[in-house]
C-alpha cells in the first residue's frame, strides 16, 4: 500500500536519518512478520526510532491522522503479536539498545526496549547479579517484546514471570503522551496496579520505551540432572512427585523421543541413548540445600523409572544439557520441513493423562507431535510436524493443533502460557472467556487507546471501535454498561 505523502512528510519531519524510515516495498517485506511466519502482512511504512521524543512524536502523528500503529521488538514472537498493519506504521525498537544503569545495592536495572534479554544479565554479572526470567529465545528477543508478552522461560517454575521482575516502565501512550507505571526501588507503587494490567497487554496499550527490572544475586550453587525414560508418563509422574516432595527446582523441563532426536541432530547434546523422555531438573540456592535437594530428586527419578541419571559435574556439561533444550524448536526443522508450535496450559497434576490425548490425537491424524515443554508449570509446546506440499497435511495439522488447545481448556487450562495471543490466537479467546469477560477487557483497552489504533487486530476476537457499546447486541452486563457510559 502506497504511504500518503502528508503521512511520509510528516514521518521525515521526526526521523531525519533515512535509513531510519523504510517505505521501500522491497525492504518492507523484512518486517512483515515475527517468528510465527506463516501470517505475513506488508506494513504501510516502518520506523525505527532512537528517541522517546521521536516514539511520542510519531504516535502523536498517528493518533491525529488516525492511522493504527504496531510495536515491533525484534520480532522472535510466536503469536504474531507484531504482525503489522496493512494500512499502518510499524514501529520498531530495537535501536533502543542502552542499558543505563545497573544499581548494584537496590539490585535494579534500567535498560532501554530493544536491549536483548541475555545481555541484562551480562551486564549485571560483575555485580554477582542476574535477570530471572530466561525465554529460550533469550539469545534474541528483547526486554520490551518480553514486558509486552510477560514473557516466561525455564526457570519461571520458581522466579516466574516477566510481571513479577519489572519494578516500572516508561510508556508513550497511544496519543502519544509519555507516563511512568510502577516505580523503581519500591516493591508497589500506590494507586491501580496501571503496571500489572500493561505487562503482557501484547502492545496494545501503549509503547515501551524504558523499563527498570529487578536483579537477583547469583545463587551460591546450581546443579542439573538430566534424566532418562521409558514413557512420557514415567516423567509426567516423575515431576509430580518432585513437586510434592516439597522441592522446589529452578526449572523442571521436559523433551520426548521427537524432540530428542532433533535436538541431537542439531547440536549432539548427549542425551541418554535410546531414551524415550528426558527430564532436565535444576536446582538452585544455598549449597547445603541443593546438594541434599539433587540426591532426592536422583532418588525420585529412579523409583519412577529413569533409565539414566546424570548430574552435570561441570559448567560446560550443564551448559551442554540446556544446548538441546533451548536448540530444540529450531532443531525440530531437521526433521520435519514445516511445524506449528502450539503453546498452552495444563495443570501439572494431569500432565501424564494429557500427553497420552495429544499422542491419541496425533496419531487419529496421521501426524506428528513433538513435545518439549516447561513440565513444572504445566507449559506445554507441543510442536505439530507436517509437510505443506502433502496434499492436506497442513490442514490436518491445524486441526490437531487446535484440537491440542481445546484438551488444555478442558483440564482447566489455558490458551496460552507464554507466546500471548496476538493475532494467532484471537478464535480462541470465546472459548475460554464468556462474553461478559471479553467486554470488561475491552473496557481497559479502551481506557488506553479509544480510537483502537494501537495494535489493532490482536487478541480481540471481534475487534470494534470503543464508541460501540460492547455486546450491546446481546445484552451487556450493566456494570460494563454504566463503566461505558461514563467512558464515552
Ligand atoms: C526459538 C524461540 C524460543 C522461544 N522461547 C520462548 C520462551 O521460552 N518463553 C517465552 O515466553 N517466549 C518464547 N519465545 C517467544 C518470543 O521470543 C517472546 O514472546 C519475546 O518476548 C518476544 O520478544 P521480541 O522482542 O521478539 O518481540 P516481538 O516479536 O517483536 O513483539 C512481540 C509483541 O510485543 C509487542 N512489543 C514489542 N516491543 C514492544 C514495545 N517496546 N512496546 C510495546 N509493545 C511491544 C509487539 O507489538 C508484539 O505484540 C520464543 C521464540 C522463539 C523464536
Amino acid at each position: 500500500m502506497n504511504v500518503p505523502q502528508a503521512l511520509l512528510d510528516r514521518l521525515r519531519e521526526i526521523i531525519t536519518d533515512d535509513q531510519d524510515l523504510i517505505s521501500d516495498p522491497a525492504l518492507l517485506r523484512t518486517f512483515e512478520c515475527d517468528g510465527l511466519a506463516h501470517y505475513r502482512v506488508t506494513p504501510m511504512v516502518v520506523v525505527l526510532p532512537t528517541t522517546v521524543a521521536q516514539v511520542s512524536a510519531i504516535v502523536r502523528v498517528c493518533h491525529e491522522m488516525e492511522i493504527p500503529f504496531v510495536a515491533r521488538g525484534n520480532g522472535t514472537g510466536l503469536s504474531a503479536g507484531a504482525l503489522p498493519v496493512g494500512d499502518g506504521v510499524l514501529i520498531t525498537l530495537s535501536k533502543f539498545r542502552e542499558i543505563h544503569e545497573i544499581d548494584r545495592a537496590n539490585q535494579r536495572a534500567v535498560v532501554d526496549p530493544g536491549v536483548i534479554n541475555l545481555d541484562v544479565s551480562k551486564a549485571a554479572s560483575a555485580a554477582g547479579l542476574y535477570y530471572a526470567p530466561d525465554p529460550s529465545s533469550q539469545q534474541i528477543c528483547s526486554i520490551g517484546g518480553n514486558v509486552a508478552e510477560n514473557s516466561g522461560g525455564a526457570h519461571c517454575l520458581k522466579y516466574g514471570f516477566t510481571t513479577h521482575h519489572v519494578t516500572g516502565v516508561e510508556v508513550v501512550l497511544p496519543d502519544g503522551e509519555i507516563v511512568n507505571f510502577g516505580g523503581y526501588k519500591s516493591v508497589d507503587a500506590p494507586g491501580y496496579d496501571l503496571l500489572g494490567a500493561f505487562i503482557g497487554s501484547e502492545g496494545t496499550l501503549g509503547i515501551t520505551t524504558k523499563v527498570v527490572v529487578r536483579l537477583l544475586r547469583r545463587p551460591e550453587l546450581v546443579k542439573t540432572l538430566l534424566a532418562g525414560f521409558n514413557s512420557t508418563s514415567e516423567a509426567g509422574e516423575a515431576v509430580s512427585a518432585i513437586i510434592a516432595s516439597r522441592i522446589l527446582p529452578a526449572a523442571i523441563e521436559m523433551m520426548d523421543a521427537l524432540a530428542i532426536e532433533a535436538a541431537e541432530k542439531t547440536v549432539q547434546c548427549g542425551y541418554p541413548e535410546g531414551a524415550n523422555t528426558v527430564l532436565i531438573v535444576e536446582l538452585d540456592g544455598p549449597n547445603v540445600d541443593v546438594s541434599m535437594g539433587i540426591e532426592r530428586v536422583q532418588h525420585i527419578c529412579e523409583s519412577f523409572g529413569a533409565t539414566e541419571v546424570r548430574i552435570a559435574k561441570s559448567e560446560a556439561e550443564r551448559a551442554l544439557i540446556w544446548k538441546g533444550r533451548k536448540s530444540a524448536f529450531a532443531a525440530i526443522g531437521t526433521i520435519s520441513p514445516d511445524f506449528i508450535i502450539q503453546d498452552g496450559v495444563i495443570p501439572r497434576t494431569v500432565l501424564p493423562e494429557v500427553l497420552g490425548e495429544i499422542a491419541k490425537l496425533g496419531a487419529a491424524a496421521g501426524i506428528r507431535v513433538a513435545n518439549v515443554f516447561h513440565a513444572g508449570d504445566g507449559n506445554l509446546h507441543p510442536l505439530v510436524l507436517f509437510d505443506e506440499s502433502v496434499d492436506g497435511e497442513l490442514e490436518r495439522a491445524n486441526a490437531v493443533s487446535g484440537a491440542i488447545i481445546d484438551l488444555c481448556i478442558k483440564h482447566g487450562g489455558s490458551i496460552t502460557g507464554e507466546h500471548g495471543v496476538g493475532a494467532d490466537k484471537v478464535s480462541y479467546m470465546g472459548k475460554m472467556f464468556n462474553e461478559y469477560d471479553l467486554d470488561t477487557m475491552q473496557l481497559l483497552r479502551c481506557a488506553f487507546d479509544r480510537e483502537n489504533l494501537c495494535n489493532p487486530g490482536k487478541v480481540f476476537p471481534t475487534p470494534r471501535l470503543c464508541g460501540e457499546v460492547p455486546g450491546h447486541h446481546r445484552g451487556v452486563h450493566p456494570l460494563v454498561e454504566k463503566g461505558l457510559a461514563e467512558l464515552f
